[in-house]
């Protein structure tokens, strides 16, 4: 029996090119042009958390007794569109281009994300 073609779920259908574990530029807000780690990839709202970077602190009003009031220092989500992706390999804020290519132990191909500058593979660290 012939199988049908399945429909991608819509959070799958917006694929990033930004992972966990790659370092980012990010190109917009208080934070510019600093470099992080991203500790979070969220692909269903095009979205990914650095590390440490884009903190906004959130004044908590204390809540009964569980809770106590204070400032807390969160990291933001940022637009993918804000952020570049530092190449692995040549150390540039790159675009990446997805081709499909023999990497890995088990010499298989798999897409991969190649430096637009270099033209490399940009390593996953999310996969090892
Ligand atoms: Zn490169």
């Amino acid at each position: 029996m012939a199988k049908l073609k399945e429909k991608k779920p819509l959070h799958l259908a917006n694929k990033m090119n930004i992972k966990k574990g790659d370092t980012v530029v990010i190109l917009t807000g208080k934070d510019r042009t600093k470099v992080g780690t991203v500790s979070r990839a969220l692909p269903q709202t095009g979205k990914v958390i650095i590390e440490g970077l884009n903190i906004v602190k959130k004044h908590v009003k204390p809540q009964g007794q569980t809770r106590q009031g204070g400032v807390i220092e969160k990291a933001m989500p940022l637009n993918v569109s804000n952020v570049m992706l530092k190449c692995t390999e040549c150390g540039e804020a790159t675009r990446v281009s997805r081709e499909r290519r023999v990497v890995g132990a088990d010499q298989k191909e798999h897409s991969v994300r190649v430096c637009k500058k270099c033209h490399k593979v940009i390593e996953d660290r999310t996969r090892s």
